[in-house]
């Protein structure tokens, strides 16, 4: 038997003890976001009425290179981390690539999924400030499940709203935040205005990220002791998410090797961010030469099709408007899209480094996702969500470059989650109804 070695761990104390902020080493910083009414440049202070104070604080810090990581944070953290970095040899194989193949796997939290390295920061600090209740959108469930468990973690009730198509075709995920105890409810919904307002223009409408978080942000402002959460997209959500990254880091020094590629998929930015900006930051104050390829899917392309300008987050309009990659807010992608990652735009910090060439983009079609995530489960054994697909698409496709070079670079890609539960996506992959849906920008008169 060979002595190599399949999984790298860290032991409980060499968990991070600070998230890194990547905005203190930006040469060019993210445009701050503006006042959707006033047009004028946001403080912190002008969003302590939809998120916890200190939140908002990490949201615009440009300046602190390292947060500290609360203690009773970093003691949850314990519950599942660190996560195992994985040599791939059986994905190697498969290939037949000279190339070494890695990757973090999130996958092994209690929720199956990265997501919940950001919902224990925020419940935390939600908690800390006296808030009893919080509420958030989800889309697959993900991030509601995350935020429930949280939740329940600090004493907090939960109301999510999810999108109405997810809450109707993914039913475990809404019985997995009904057992931690959230309130579940499918978006658009009559509960709020901005439900009444999208149901009345479109009575059977099927629900997307942008309504759910319209309704759960007027929740949060018209409801005392209540805040607002977000599993994406912010710059503090993907601050959470570098002990993805700062692990990695650790973890690849023990196997001896450095990343030439970092790999993630994208829906907002936060796994990507997570796993690549700790190692971004050897490009810029060290010079190292590291490509990082955020995998987005060809049906919600705003990295690679999207325009750079201030659009709003959410599809009603009440949040403030962010400078970021956007398909446009009203933006809903085809419901044929199984893959996940459907929302419009990009985070902040990662569109600055997009427009300033400091990461890369591809889009990836869902076919070609879930032949890759396919191929992933009967070489690695774990059946990967359908959004990591894209990931290990991306992957595939620099590893079969090396084979046909010779090449042995290191790639490592972030699995972000498991797809257990998301079992009906590969049911119509294997039944052959999934088509490749191509991006048609819509037609502005
Ligand atoms: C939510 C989610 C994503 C996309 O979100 P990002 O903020 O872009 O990371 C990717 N993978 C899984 C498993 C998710 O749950």
């Amino acid at each position: 038997m060979s002595n190599r070695t399949k999984r790298y761990f860290l032991p409980e104390s060499e968990i991070p003890t600070h998230w890194y902020n990547i905005q203190a080493d930006m040469i060019n910083k993210p445009l701050l976001p503006r006042n959707p009414s006033t047009k004028e440049e946001m403080k912190p202070e002008d969003l302590y009425p939809i998120f916890a104070k200190e939140l908002c604080h990490q949201e615009f810090d440009q300046t602190n290179r390292w947060i500290e990581i609360p203690e009773e944070v970093r003691e949850m953290y314990k519950y599942y981390r660190s996560t195992p970095l994985v040599r791939a040899y059986g994905l190697e194989k498969a290939l037949g690539t000279t190339a070494h193949i890695y990757f973090k796997n999130e996958s092994v939290s209690p929720m199956g999924s990265h997501k919940l390295n950001s919902a224990i920061p925020q419940a935390y600090y939600c908690k800390k400030e006296g808030v009893t209740n919080v509420t958030t959108e989800t889309g697959a469930g993900q991030w509601g499940a995350s935020l429930a468990y949280a939740a329940k973690l600090f004493g907090l009730e939960a109301a999510v709203y999810q999108v109405k198509i997810s809450y109707e075709q993914k039913p475990y995920r809404r019985s997995i935040m009904q057992t931690y105890g959230a309130q579940v409810t499918p978006s658009p919904s009559m509960s709020t205005r901005a439900g009444k307002e999208i149901l009345t223009a479109t009575p059977n409408h099927q629900g997307s990220l942008g309504t759910a978080i319209s309704e759960a942000v007027e929740l949060a402002t018209t409801t005392p002791n209540c805040k607002y959460t977000l599993g994406s997209v912010l710059s503090h959500v993907t601050l959470h998410q570098t002990v993805i990254g700062l692990e990695a880091e650790k973890q690849m020094e023990l196997a001896g090797e450095y990343p030439d590629v970092v790999i993630a998929c994208f829906g907002g930015g936060s796994n990507f961010g997570g796993i690549s900006f700790p190692f971004l930051r050897h490009n810029i104050l060290d010079g190292k030469t590291t490509r990082f390829i955020a995998a987005e899917p060809a049906s919600c392309p705003k990295l690679t099709k999207g325009e750079f300008r201030y659009d709003f987050g959410d599809e009603a309009g009440y949040t403030p408007l962010l400078p970021m990659y956007t398909l446009g807010h009203k933006f809903t992608p085809a419901n044929i899209h199984a893959g996940g990652l459907r929302y419009h735009g990009a985070g902040v910090i990662v569109s600055q480094l997009l427009k300033d060439s400091l990461i890369e983009a591809v889009d990836v079609d869902q076919i070609e996702a879930f032949d890759a995530g396919t191929l992933f489960a009967r070489a690695e054994g774990i059946i990967p969500a359908p959004e990591s697909c894209h990931a290990i698409a991306a992957a595939i496709r620099e590893a079969e470059k090396c084979k046909e070079t010779g090449e042995e670079k290191v790639i490592l890609f972030n699995l972000s989650g498991h797809g257990l539960i998301d079992m009906t996506a590969y049911d119509s992959y294997f039944a052959g109804n999934l088509v490749n849906y191509s991006y048609e920008p819509e037609k502005k008169d």
